[in-house]
């Protein structure tokens, strides 16, 4: 990126950013973060030069890219199931495949016998699923969990800037949730790739606290698993995203605790990604 130093235009500078084999989408959304312009102004301005400082900042964010540092981070927000979500290296980036978990969830709230649904999202990380739900049906009372206090004040920033009202709590998985507390549905992408896997160096950016739970990588969602039946009411849901991989085992892992129709969604890609269940037999609360 010499061509910085020497008061780049608009266009030199998105065309070196290629030249460090950055996606030319990634190089006018570092631009535009940089300059606080949309992609629209960056074309329609594309012979202007850029400032020293301008420049400077911008090639540093172009090298972050190119070492692999998502796209979200370097920019602060990413987009999720319509909402514009504020991300920092404290919570995951969410995925488009995490949609396919709301897109279920949104299809099954309706017939739900509830007016008022109880909903829990455990380990929201930016807030991402318990936000999309609340948004697209805002009838639902939802509670969101995280283990990481960092990552729960991400999700709340975001909950106040979509004007959103949420319930909160702090802790791993079930023991963040109060005691006698009852959902008619309840949601999670947990950590899940299995800590030997090939992909886990290229997520290094990424909080691991959201990505593994070590060993083969069903731990989390076990624990999901063994103590949901506890928090679910009669004939709610528990539906959850896993590895490509897994929805196998975690199908029998809702069997072995006692879930029915159960069932898979498969992602962007065509695996099946989610897998949920209902809950049957008499509320035990
Ligand atoms: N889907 C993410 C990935 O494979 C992992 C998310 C998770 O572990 N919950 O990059």
């Amino acid at each position: 990126m010499t061509a910085s130093a020497a008061a780049p235009t608009i266009a030199q500078a998105l065309a070196a950013a290629r030249t460090l084999g950055l996606d030319r989408i990634d190089a006018q959304w570092l631009l535009g973060h940089v300059l606080q312009q949309p992609s629209a102004w960056l074309i329609s301005h594309d012979d202007q030069p850029l400032v020293a400082a301008t420049a400077q900042a911008y090639a540093a964010l172009c090298r972050r890219r190119a070492d692999g540092e998502p796209l979200a981070y370097l920019v602060g927000q990413a987009g999720f199931h319509g909402l514009t979500l504020q991300v920092t290296p404290d919570v995951l980036v969410p995925r488009p495949d995490t949609e396919t978990l709301v897109d279920w969830a949104l299809d099954l709230l309706p017939t739900l016998a509830a007016a008022q649904p109880q909903v829990a999202d455990l380990g929201t990380g930016s807030g991402a699923i318990a936000l999309a739900v609340a948004h697209r049906h805002p009838a639902a009372e939802v509670l969101a969990t995280d283990l990481s206090p960092a990552a729960l004040a991400v999700a709340q920033t975001n909950a106040r800037a979509l004007g959103l009202a949420l319930h909160w709590a702090q802790g791993a998985w079930w023991q963040a949730v109060p005691a006698g507390a009852r959902f008619h549905l309840v949601l999670s992408n947990p950590p899940y790739i299995a800590s030997g896997d090939p992909h886990l160096p290229a997520l290094r950016h990424e909080p691991m606290l959201a990505l593994t739970p070590g060993g083969d990588g069903l731990d989390a969602l076990r624990q999901i698993i063994a103590g949901a039946p506890g928090h679910l009411h009669p004939g709610g849901w528990l539906l959850l995203e896993h590895g490509w991989d897994q929805a196998d085992a975690v199908a029998a892992l809702l069997a072995a605790a006692g879930f029915q129709a159960i069932g898979h969604r498969a992602d962007l890609g065509g695996h099946p990604r989610c897998t949920g269940g209902r809950r049957e037999g008499p509320n035990k609360g």
